[in-house]
């Protein structure tokens, strides 16, 4: 080998040495470049290895944290639990029910203080078998168990829980509480046993069932919720279908299905439909017959929660009763009335014997008597006519009673009827020096449409009252109106005294029948007490109204209000226009304001004086058309007073007016005086009177028929009247007036006296035989055929019921009841041919 070779193969190999080097080292620092990259690789995830780690760590941290916290939880909610368990058994121990659970072998697992109380027995507590709690509390003996022993009643009990639906059952326990149990099956074969105490429910029950009426309840549905046992036995026949939860409606139906109602025969629908809408709105009670002949009412009213309570009522009793005291009623009615009748008709015929007693004493005074004779003959008469008085008033009564009093409204004037009453008892006021006043309204009209008779009753009876009453100062009447409906008028009659009043405790009942007012200073007024009672019934009857005022030991004052139709033949008094100034002289003010009144509306200028020394003062001074003067009063009376006015050379024409006219004209000083008149004056009178002063009219020439002979010829009268004894009075009656009197004895015998004796005026008794009154009427009217007409008067013994329309019917003109009085018939002679009665009766108040 060579060198070179050598070198060469050297340097070859140092070359490849070099190269290998160059590669190795490049290999290494590739390797360790790489070595680096792993290094930091690996470091990484050391990084991330530790980073997982701690949050694994921290993880691990939060949960022992959070399970802790758990536990916590766990713990609160455990006592949280407990706590609900105890505040659950403490509210299930606090109710007044008793609750308790059985397991599925019927151990009592539980139960509240509610439910262990009532059994009241220590030995029931959890654990205990249901059977044994059973027998232990029926045992015990607080068990209200009817005629059941303690093993029946065991057995039912346990048989009830092998129901499947178990109903509840009520059980009563001996300390009086009544308890429901309502037992229900758990899900998991627990019994859940609940023990409601109803004894308070058991007590409104008990209450409801004592009632001896029917109750019953019913929902806003209209099911029936409960009803006592009396609903039941009232609707027997309709009791299978009275269960709890039935519709009204049904049981409605079956009770119709079954004939339970009368009332529904043959309408059945109807009665459905009636009967439903008075349940639905329930008003009064509705009253209901059954089939068996019981009354039932009923009576439904609406429950706060929109049901229906009802009660029912047997009222066939009361039914009973009810007619019974109907028909007694009735019964009561008719023999009231027949009592009435009869006692009108008996009065009626004590009156026609009274007639002849009266009448027969009144003859029997106008004969020459002896001083002792003629005291008897007074007092018959006296006693007669008051006898009479109440006679009348018994008859009044008992017709109104027996409702047979029929009022018989005519035209009248008012003002007349009131004057001639004030002139009826004038006398007895002036026996007591009473001042008797009328004070007619001046703006009222006087005629009138009513009953006069009963009207003149009324006034009658309220003034004689007052006059009665009262000793000393005045009796007034006052008649007030106001223009009513349709040409009628609202009248306003007071009748005012000064008497002994009435005390307040007896103005109540003072209209009362058979009241007088009992006290000692009463019982020397003789009357009835019925009269009141009448006038209340009449003034009732006209449908007035009346009242009664007083103060004891002041005076009375009675009132009463009536409606009466304007007459059509009204007419306005005359008035006195040729009077132009008046000077008035009355010590009394209420008289000096009435003709005050009377006269200041007639134009005329009034100077009033209160006594006769004043109007001498007043005459000085001034002239007068006339002077108008009292007769009594103090100091100077009118008498007097005329006397001295004369002397002062006065002319002045003078009235005097007095209570006593007739003795007034027999003192000196009547020359002086134009006229003495009858207190109180009659408002026509007195106007007629003055204009008469001041233009002298002449009295109207008298209508008399003349005979041929040219002399006046007596006035005719026919009397009918069957009755010898009621002649003989009429005949003594009329002997003083200048009349030929003929009597017929029968209805045929007047026909036939009518035609040849041709009277002027005819009494015609009614009940007469052979032919009556009212048919011998009807037989003189005929005859007359409307071109004459011959007043006819009736003569009746106090018209019972229809009587005066049947008598009046007839063509009559006026009746006049028995028994007769002299002045009775004068009235009358003079009302139909005045100008045959004037001169007598002028010749009879000279006598
Ligand atoms: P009598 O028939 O007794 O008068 P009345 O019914 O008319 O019956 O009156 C009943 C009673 O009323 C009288 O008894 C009397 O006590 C009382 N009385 C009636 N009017 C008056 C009066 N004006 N003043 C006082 N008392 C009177």
């Amino acid at each position: 080998m060579d060198f070179a070779e050598r070198l060469a193969k050297e340097r070859r190999a140092r070359l490849a040495a070099e190269r290998l080097l160059e590669h190795k080292s490049r290999e290494l620092f590739a390797a360790n470049a790489k070595l680096g990259l792993h290094a930091r690789a690996l470091s990484d995830e050391i990084v991330a290895q530790r980073q997982v780690v701690k949050t694994a760590l921290t993880e691990a941290e939060q949960l022992k944290g959070e399970q802790s916290r758990f536990v916590q939880e766990l713990d609160r909610a455990h006592t949280v639990a407990v706590m609900a368990e105890r505040r659950l058994w403490d509210s299930i121990n606090t109710i007044k029910d008793g609750f308790a659970v059985f397991d599925g072998n019927q151990q009592l697992i539980t139960a509240n203080a509610a439910y262990l109380s009532t059994f009241s027995d220590p030995e029931i507590a959890p654990g205990l078998a249901y059977v044994d709690l059973l027998c232990i509390a029926a045992e015990g003996e607080n068990i209200e168990r009817g005629d059941r022993t303690a093993d029946v009643w065991v057995a039912d009990m346990l048989a009830r829980w092998d129901e499947d639906i178990i109903d509840p059952v009520t059980v009563q326990f001996k300390n009086g509480t009544w308890v429901r149990l309502v037992d229900q099956r758990a899900r998991d074969g627990d019994m859940v046993s609940l023990a409601l105490d109803i004894t308070e429910q058991m007590r409104i029950w008990a209450a409801i069932e004592a009632i001896p009426d029917g109750f019953v309840l019913f929902d806003r549905e209209e099911r029936l919720l409960a009803c006592n046992q009396r609903y039941r036995d009232i609707y027997a026949t309709s009791a299978p279908a009275i269960v709890a939860g039935a519709k009204f409606e049904e049981i409605l139906r079956y009770g119709l299905a079954h004939g339970q109602q009368i009332d529904a025969k043959g309408r059945e629908a109807q009665w459905l439909s009636e009967r439903l809408f008075q349940h639905r709105n329930p008003g009064g009670p509705v009253e209901q017959q059954l089939s068996d002949g019981r009354w039932i009412r009923a009576q439904d009213h609406v429950t706060p929660d929109g049901g229906r309570v009802g009660l029912r009522m047997d009222i066939t009793h009361l039914k009973e009763q009810q007619v019974a005291l109907e028909a007694a009623r009735i019964a009561a009615e008719a023999a009231s009335r027949a009592k009435s009748a009869f006692l009108a008709n008996m009065s009626h015929e004590i009156r026609t014997p009274m007639n002849g007693v009266v009448g027969m004493a009144e003859l029997l005074c106008d004969t020459s008597l002896s001083e002792e004779q003629r005291l008897f003959a007074e007092t018959i008469r006296s006693s007669g006519e008051a006898l009479l008085v109440i006679i009348n008033d018994i008859l009044d009564f008992s017709k109104i009673e027996a409702e047979r009093l029929t009022l018989h409204p005519e035209p009248f004037d008012l003002e007349r009827t009131i004057h001639e009453i004030a002139m009826l008892l004038q006398p007895s006021a002036r026996q007591k020096g009473l001042d008797l006043m009328i004070d007619f309204d001046m703006f009222l009209p006087t005629r009138f449409i009513g009953d006069p008779g009963r009207l003149r009753q009324v006034l009658t009876n309220l003034i004689g009252n007052a006059v009665k009453f009262t000793d000393s100062g005045h009796v007034l009447v006052r008649v007030v109106g106001l223009e009513g409906n349709a040409g009628s008028h609202d009248l306003h009659i007071t009748v005012e005294d000064t008497g002994i009043g009435i005390a307040p405790g007896n103005l109540a009942h003072i209209f009362g029948e058979f009241n007088q007012v009992e006290s000692q200073s009463n019982r020397k007024f003789e009357g009835t007490g019925l009269g009141l009672a009448i006038t209340k019934r009449l003034v009732e009857r006209m449908r007035g109204e009346i009242w009664v005022d007083s103060e004891l030991g002041k005076g009375a004052s009675f009132g009463f209000r009536i409606a009466l139709p304007d007459a059509e033949d009204s007419e306005e008094p005359r008035l006195p226009n040729a009077v132009k100034h008046v000077l008035v002289v009355d010590d009394q003010f209420i008289n000096r304001t009435i003709l005050e009144r009377q006269l200041v509306p007639c134009g005329i200028t009034v100077t009033l004086c209160r006594s006769g020394a004043e109007a001498l003062l007043a005459l000085e001074t001034t002239t007068f058309d006339a002077i108008i003067t009292d007769h009594e009063m103090p100091e100077m009376n009118g008498l007097t007073l005329a006397a001295r006015i004369r002397a002062k050379g006065v002319d002045t024409p003078i009235l005097l007016l007095s209570s006593n006219p007739a003795q007034a004209r027999e003192h000196h000083g009547a020359e002086h005086l134009a006229a003495t008149l009858q207190k109180p004056l009659l408002r026509a009178d007195l106007y007629r009177r003055l204009q008469s002063l001041a233009v002298p009219v002449l009295e109207p020439a008298p209508i008399v028929d003349t005979a041929s002979d040219g002399h006046r010829r007596q006035m005719r009268v026919l009397t009918a009247e069957d009755n010898r004894t009621n002649q003989l009075v009429f005949q003594k009656m009329v002997r003083d007036l200048d009349i030929e009197l003929v009597f017929a004895a029968n209805g045929v015998e007047a026909v036939a006296l009518f035609e040849s004796f041709k009277p002027d005026l005819i009494f015609m008794d009614i009940s007469m035989p052979e032919m009556d009154g009212r048919d011998a009427a009807r037989a003189i009217r005929a005859l007359e055929g409307g071109k004459t007409h011959v007043p006819m008067v009736a003569l009746t013994a106090h018209a019972v019921d229809g009587d005066a329309e049947g008598i009046l019917a007839s063509g009559i003109d006026r009746y006049m009841t028995k028994s007769l009085r002299k002045g009775a018939i004068t009235e009358t002679l003079l009302i139909y041919c005045p100008s045959f009665v004037r001169p007598i009766c002028a010749a009879e108040q000279a006598a």
